[in-house]
């Protein structure tokens, strides 16, 4: 049976990477620490008090979740935004700022889900051009020449792990006739001196900065990703976001991992020593890598796709993004690293 779709979807997969049951999952950047039990009974509380009050609606505007974040980022509640993942929140972006008739530019390779929210929302996606070592070529040139209507930064980016100067995200705001995003999802990996783009709101009302609780705080499965920006924007959001979004469940654990962010962050350096390590041992094994100031590593692959199934035969799974000759792995546990280098070892022996 043909389904009347809409025509732009014809042939398209849906998002997702393998969910492969191996011993060792290094391709979805995902924090491979557990959530540690004094967390997961301080959220079963809190959760626990929400039970009986779940035949009401939850708090349409996430007012205390968006207090605690807004506190944790050194800002207040009218500055940030919530939904489920980042992701919703960057579709939620598009939906008033861009769709049908208006463009998002984005420098490739980024985040794939990039353009593919723009494609939901009916948004033209345009693709900006990255230098051979995965800076922004001209971003200013280009934002020029395109006058797109949300311009999408990635920094830390993913596949690249590559972070951005403020300078240049200020050259772009400073140009960009519409509103810039830059995607943090990764922030808190960031190496030492690497700014983030919090600092640049002031200056740029129509500046936004997107987060998650997905990456460093261990939180993928709880679905919490925010933003950052003026009142204003703020505000524009909520035009769009659908009623009572977030469920009183969410904000409720979200509220109780933040509550305990210190022991749940306690593992981003941990993870930034084996991300430094794989790229240490992967340099003096000859293969190519990319700087990164996130839980992850591009590195050179002359034959990607065959040297994924060969990781994966020895029980490593890592990511395939598509682009020829890199693979990305994820920098987890001290084990899974150990898992991983000694498979590359033997590989590229
Ligand atoms: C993982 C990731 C996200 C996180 O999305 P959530 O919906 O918050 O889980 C956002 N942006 C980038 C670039 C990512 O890699």
């Amino acid at each position: 049976m043909s389904l009347p779709i809409r025509p732009e979807y014809a042939g398209q997969h849906p998002y997702g990477a393998p969910q492969l049951d191996v011993p060792v999952r290094l391709n979805t950047n995902e924090n491979s620490y557990p959530v540690p039990p004094e967390v997961t009974e301080a959220i079963a509380a809190a959760l626990g008090k929400e039970l009986a009050g779940l035949n009401r609606y939850p708090d349409r505007d996430a007012v205390a979740l968006r207090t605690d974040l807004a506190e944790y980022l050194g800002l207040t509640a009218e500055q940030v935004w919530a939904a489920n993942g980042s992701n919703e929140v960057q579709q939620e972006l598009l939906q008033i700022f861009a769709g049908p008739g208006r463009s998002a530019l984005g420098f490739v390779p980024t985040y794939s889900m990039h353009p593919l929210l723009a494609l939901g929302t009916g948004t033209q996606w345009i693709e900006g051009r990255r230098t051979a070592s995965f800076e922004l070529a001209d971003p200013v040139g280009q934002v020029l020449a395109h006058q797109p209507d949300v311009v999408f930064l990635c920094s830390p980016n993913n596949p690249t792990g590559t972070a951005l100067d403020l300078e240049v995200i200020a050259a772009v705001a400073d140009v960009a006739p519409g509103i810039v995003v830059v995607d943090e999802a990764y922030a808190e990996f960031r190496r030492p001196g690497t700014p983030s783009a919090v600092e640049l709101l002031p200056r740029y009302p129509r500046l936004v900065v997107t987060r998650t609780m997905s990456k460093a705080f261990g939180f993928a499965g709880g679905r919490l990703g925010y933003l950052a920006a003026s009142r204003e924007v703020v505000e524009a959001v909520q035009l769009v976001r659908l009623p009572y979004h977030l469920s009183a469940l969410t904000q409720a654990a979200a509220r109780a991992a933040l509550a305990h962010r210190g022991v749940l962050l306690s593992t981003v350096e941990k993870i930034k020593d084996q991300r430094d390590r794989i790229v240490r041992e992967l340099r003096s094994l000859q293969v190519p890598v990319a700087d990164s100031d996130a839980n992850f590593v591009l590195f050179g692959a002359p034959d990607a796709p065959a040297l994924w199934r060969d990781l994966l035969a020895r029980g490593v799974l890592v990511r395939d993004v598509g682009l020829p000759g890199w693979l990305r792995v994820t920098a987890g546990t001290e084990q899974e690293t150990d898992a991983f280098l000694a498979a590359m070892k033997e590989l590229v022996a």
